[in-house]
């Protein structure tokens, strides 16, 4: 079933669900053939080139279980196509919208082959600035010592107004790698009074963002600042699984009930020359127990987590399966 605009995702369901979100996209395409590791745009080059291969990955996940999909989005901005395809302004915006329609007849295919009126969501991803400097940014957060909260949310506006247009069910602001970025996003969301969102910061250890600030304290003031109603939920992506453990029992010391979410990557390390590498460790699956006893209530995978990886969640939630 697809959900109509801006429901709220807390309101009709049992107190103890806990949403399975899909995993990796690019990594996926990349599994397909497509070469995407040194692409300015990464995944979001796709919607220009090859859309059916995004619609085929969504599939994936959708029939391991995701219930929530994540729109190809994460790299894509108005300037960042002018510049990298050469199209205008108003053709960028198009791409970006059509990340969501992409999502849409995803679902829609699967629900008519599958007969399945599962409520299906789909979250609209934001990345961070630094994802759109296709530096690695994202996991260090450095441009946050420069840019202003003003900069940010005139960078980020048009993007979130082009998913909203679109239809997307919620905002997935998402590795993001400072305080910073996540107060500028609190207050973007406030022009727009009829969206939802989750917050999810990018950690490269234990106890704090990318930016080396405490995870705790940064969530706290993020959720603070965040308009009332709005924020659906509040968690890291894109870490290392291994410190996922404490960095969701640091904020719920914070959160006082509020819904987090955890989207760890495979566990295998990014370098901006060689792309990932190193070793899968334990899957996300072994950490559901942990993770719900913080309140986790939105559960999936970031980079180079797999559709079996979602498949293992699933399977954790409904073990006759
Ligand atoms: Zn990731």
């Amino acid at each position: 079933m697809i959900k109509g605009i801006f429901i709220d995702m807390w309101q009709n369901c049992p107190k103890d669900k806990v949403y399975i979100l899909d995993g990796g996209l690019a990594s996926e395409l990349e599994q397909d053939g497509f070469s995407l590791l040194h692409d300015p745009l990464w995944s979001a080059r796709m919607l220009h080139e090859n859309p059916d291969a995004i619609v085929r990955v969504h599939d994936r996940y959708l029939t391991n279980g995701a219930e929530i999909i994540i729109t190809a989005s994460y790299q894509a901005s108005i300037p960042g196509f002018q510049k990298h395809l050469g199209v205008s302004c108003e053709e960028s915006k198009i791409l970006l919208k059509s990340s969501v329609e992409l999502a849409r007849k995803a679902i829609q295919q699967h629900s008519d082959k599958t007969k399945d009126s599962k409520e299906i969501f789909i979250a609209g991803s934001v990345g961070s600035y630094g994802a759109a400097l296709a530096d690695g940014s994202e996991y260090t957060g450095d441009y946050c010592n420069e840019i202003t909260h003003e900069d940010l949310i005139k960078w980020h506006h048009p993007r979130i107004e082009c998913l909203i247009d679109a239809g997307v069910d919620l905002l997935a602001f998402e590795t993001i790698p400072s305080v910073k970025e996540g107060e500028a996003l609190m207050k973007l969301l406030k022009d727009f009074p009829n969206a939802k969102a989750w917050l999810s910061f990018s950690c490269q250890s234990m106890h704090q963002t990318s930016h080396k600030e405490n995870i705790a304290t940064s969530a706290l003031t993020c959720l603070k600042m965040a308009p009332p109603g709005q924020l659906l939920a509040i968690g890291v992506n894109c870490c290392p699984p291994e410190f996922s453990k404490s960095l969701l029992k640091d904020i719920s010391t914070i959160s006082d009930g509020f819904p987090l979410i955890v989207y760890p990557n495979s566990g295998e390390k990014w370098d901006n020359r060689e792309g990932w590498s190193g070793d899968k460790v334990k899957p996300n699956s072994y950490y559901i127990e942990s993770w719900m006893k913080s309140g986790a209530k939105i559960i999936g995978g970031c980079c180079r987590t797999t559709p079996n990886d979602i498949f293992d969640i699933y399977k954790y939630f409904n073990p006759e399966k």
